[in-house]
């Protein structure tokens, strides 16, 4: 038994004791025991008294002193009290932490009760979900997200994939929403923005169906025509030799085609390069010059070139060739016949840069920041026809930026195109450090 509970019954067998041995001098006992029983509850009313007292106002008060059973009680309360303070303590700066933490978060963050009912959101819910806390505690969580998919998807139940919706607030932003029930009562709702991925995704599909679309039409073409040449012994030999040659034309098509694609697929997956090449740009483009007049041919451009040999180029020679080749290309395929193009090779601010300027029938302003995107065409007709693949620009676009330059384009409708290059002074090989390199060779 507890030492505390046994002093209470020796207390209690004391008083009855006493009782018993005046009672037997006395011949009454009674008055006594009812003496000593009644000190005895109210002593032990007292404490229940000052006990009651300080459970109900246990913040102001301490506890009450007392000796005994009473004392053991008042002990072991007021260490359970110490006890329940401390956790109470460490519980709310936990959930202060919680909220700090969540509210930091960029993605939303919003705990909802078991009938959708907002609890609490942290600050990007009100940017992603149109959640605002505490303005918003107590709405129904549909009425906010009003995304009809959403409504399902939560009325469902099954949440072990997320949902994806547009965002209350703006409909250019895509939105993961995910809600995880916990507790017995509550369901957490994370929302991420997912915009980024979602355009990445509509690019890819995009992408894929305009390669299919290029593929699809040499491809049906050459189909017709070795359908026709299975019947080859009625087939005229002139005729023979049309068809061959179309479907000479179709198959360089599609493999200019499949050639853009590499490179490009290269230029993006490929790591930066860590050792560049010295480039003599002006012999490159002296040889691009020659090409540009043979791809010329009848159409007798007037092709000039004026470029700068000391200002060589810290990069990839074959990166280069391609994107200059590219732009030259182009000069060619847009300019009408007799027009000319100009090649310039030059410094500019501490680096240099490569200008192609053409008569050209020039370019419409609203598609000029569009001209780098893949398949980009301002006339799909005219560049099919003169055997574009669309990819020709974004290239260019690749390779400079894989030479920390950029690309700047004027032009006036009718009047002509200017492409230029612009190489920052980071790429350059000084012509001292060249010479030196030169001399030491
Ligand atoms: P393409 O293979 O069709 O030439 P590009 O990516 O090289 O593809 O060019 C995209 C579009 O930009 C072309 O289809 C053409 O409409 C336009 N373009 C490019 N260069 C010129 C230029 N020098 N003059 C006029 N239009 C041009």
């Amino acid at each position: 038994m507890h030492p505390g509970l046994w002093r209470e019954v020796w207390i209690l067998a004391g008083i009855a004791a006493a009782s018993l041995l005046v009672g037997a001098l006395t011949g009454r006992p009674f008055p006594i025991a009812a003496f000593g029983f009644g000190l005895y509850i109210v002593i032990n009313l007292r404490h229940l008294r000052q006990l009651h007292r300080w459970l109900q106002n246990r913040q102001s008060g301490d506890i009450p002193d007392a000796g005994g059973l009473w004392g053991d009680v008042f002990d072991e309360l007021y260490r359970m009290a110490k006890e329940t303070g401390r956790r109470e303590a460490q519980l709310s700066e936990m959930l202060t932490r919680f909220q700090s933490a969540a509210s930091a978060m960029p993605d939303a963050v919003a705990i909802v009760s078991r009938d959708s009912e907002i609890e609490w959101a942290n600050p990007a819910a009100a940017r992603l979900l149109g959640i605002r806390y505490p303005q918003d505690a107590g709405m129904r969580l549909l009425n906010l997200l009003r995304d009809p998919e959403f409504a399902q998807y939560l009325q469902s139940g099954e949440y072990s994939e997320p949902i994806e919706i547009e965002s209350p607030e703006t409909h250019e932003m895509h939105i993961s929403v995910q809600i995880t029930p916990f507790g017995s009562l509550q369901q957490l709702v994370i929302g991420r923005d997912v915009t980024r991925l979602a355009r990445l995704e509509q690019m890819r599909r995009n992408f894929v169906a305009n390669v299919s679309h290029e593929l699809r039409t040499p491809l049906t073409v050459l189909g017709g025509y070795i359908e026709t040449l299975r019947q080859i012994d009625k087939i005229r030999p002139e005729e023979l030799r049309k068809h061959l040659t179309i479907m000479h034309e179709q198959s360089a098509r599609m493999q200019r085609l499949v050639d853009d694609l590499l490179t490009l697929s290269r230029l993006e997956t490929s790591p930066p390069r860590t050792q560049d090449e010295t480039v003599d740009v002006a012999a490159l483009l002296a040889g691009l010059k020659e090409q540009a007049e043979l791809l010329s041919g009848e159409n007798r451009h007037a092709i000039t070139l004026e470029a700068d040999p000391d200002l060589k180029l810290l990069g990839s020679r074959e990166e280069l060739t391609s994107a200059f080749q590219n732009l030259l290309i182009n000069a060619v395929r847009y300019t009408p016949a007799a027009g000319a193009i100009r090649l310039t090779w030059r410094a500019r601010d501490g680096g240099a840069e490569f200008v192609v300027a053409d008569t050209g029938e020039g370019i419409a302003p609203e598609h000029i920041p569009h001209l780098t995107e893949r398949f980009y065409r301002v006339d799909t007709a005219r560049s099919r026809a003169s055997g574009g693949t669309g990819l020709g620009l974004s290239i260019v676009k690749h390779v400079l930026l894989r030479h920390d330059a950029h690309l700047e384009v004027e032009s006036e409708l009718g009047r002509g195109s200017t492409f230029t290059c612009v190489f920052p002074p980071a790429r350059m090989q000084r012509a001292e450090a060249s010479r030196s390199a030169h001399n030491a060779a």
